[in-house]
């Protein structure tokens, strides 16, 4: 009896083996399935081929499995196959890990973004309003060894009849403060038709989370010789987030820096719920650098610290604030920018203030 059992099991082993070649052999074929399917931009799911083929099965069945039970089985088949094939359109996207294993490192200047390299910090006003305001954030913050200073000139804001930014003049604004300063500037582009003057003025171009998804801009902007920041939507998803970024890839811009804002949810003690797995995410899913901006996160100063605290925990390469010479009468955002004395204290409370190198006057 037992030598019964053991040649049994021989021939269980034997037909296990013949099964697996079987159905690797299928899942080969359903690869190329596949990839035809991908270049026709067709869906690899099809619920009526599906059932066809169900269909077919229980009619050849002719037991011990029930009915039920085959189709269970080759459920599960299909399901492996549906993964294969989702697994190996995976691989094809620019932003991917499985694409490119190695962080990407970007340059600004001498400041260098990404991989093992020391947190940056962005800093400087939530708009340019005057010569007089930008010159005073620029000299700040440069004396304070930050080197990348943000501003914006064109404004998204929710009401049109509030302060929409100085447009051409802010940028050049900006960009005068930042070389009377040695800094770099990043300002937000809101319009594709505005790329000249952005190429002509600014470092890195910003965008905005309220164009996310404004794909002709993200291609134009893919196709300049210019880093780019670009910000997670306010009710984008991770993969929204990361097909926006594959869109400037895709378009040669390598260039590319992440920066998670916060996203809308149901509470109100926050502006945005700052999404501290997005960021852990975006670095395991990509070889992108990823910030974190700390003042449209939370909407709060008081949170500016232990937010930063959070975003560097979870593995972010640097870090954006907004600081103002004088909060209380800036023309966006007043109730979230810092003031030069809260700076100060910000450095100290964060660690930066060791990280950057300073040259306080
Ligand atoms: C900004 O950084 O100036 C800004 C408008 O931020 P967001 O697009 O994240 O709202
Ligand atoms: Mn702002």
């Amino acid at each position: 009896m037992q030598e019964t059992i053991q040649n049994l099991r021989a021939r269980i082993d034997a037909l296990n083996l013949q099964l697996l070649a079987l159905l690797s052999e299928r899942a080969a074929v359903a690869e190329e399935i596949g990839r035809l399917q991908t270049a026709l931009g067709m869906p690899h799911y099809d619920p009526v081929r599906e059932a066809q083929m169900l269909e077919a099965l229980t009619a050849a069945n002719r037991g011990p499995f029930s009915d039920e039970t085959v189709k269970g089985l080759f459920k599960a088949i299909f399901q492996a196959s549906m993964q294969l094939e989702q697994e190996s359109d995976k691989v094809k996207y620019l932003t991917s890990r499985q694409t490119r294993r190695e962080d990407t490192v970007v340059k600004l200047g001498d400041v260098v973004l990404g991989s093992h390299h020391a947190p940056v910090l962005v800093a400087g006003p939530c708009s340019i309003e005057s010569h007089e305001q930008v010159e005073a954030a620029a000299a700040f913050v440069a004396s304070r060894g930050v080197k990348l200073f943000r501003g914006g000139a064109f404004k998204p804001r929710t009401d049109p009849y509030s302060f929409q930014g100085l447009g051409e003049q802010g940028l050049r604004l900006g960009r005068e403060a930042c070389d009377r300063h040695g800094l770099l500037f990043i300002s937000e582009i809101m319009d594709a038709c505005d790329l000249p003057l952005f190429l002509e003025y600014a470092d890195v171009l910003q965008i905005g989370a309220r164009n996310m998804q404004n794909f002709t801009l993200l291609r134009a902007v893919g196709r300049a010789n210019k880093p780019v920041l670009l910000k997670r939507g306010l009710s984008a998803t991770i993969e929204e987030w990361l097909m926006a970024a594959e869109y400037l890839l895709s378009e040669g811009n390598t260039n590319v820096i992440l920066c998670e804002r916060g996203i809308r949810t149901f509470e109100r003690y926050t502006r945005n719920t700052l999404d501290v797995s997005a960021v852990a995410l975006a670095k395991q899913e990509t070889h992108l650098p990823v910030l974190v901006d700390v003042t449209h996160s939370g909407g709060r100063r008081d949170l500016l610290v232990p937010l930063t605290k959070a975003g560097l925990a979870v593995g972010a390469d640097g870090i954006m604030v907004e600081v103002h010479p004088n909060p209380a009468v800036a023309l966006s955002d007043n109730k979230q920018q810092m003031d030069f004395d809260a700076f100060d204290r910000y450095l100290e409370e964060t660690g930066y203030h060791k990280k950057l190198s300073q040259k306080r006057h």
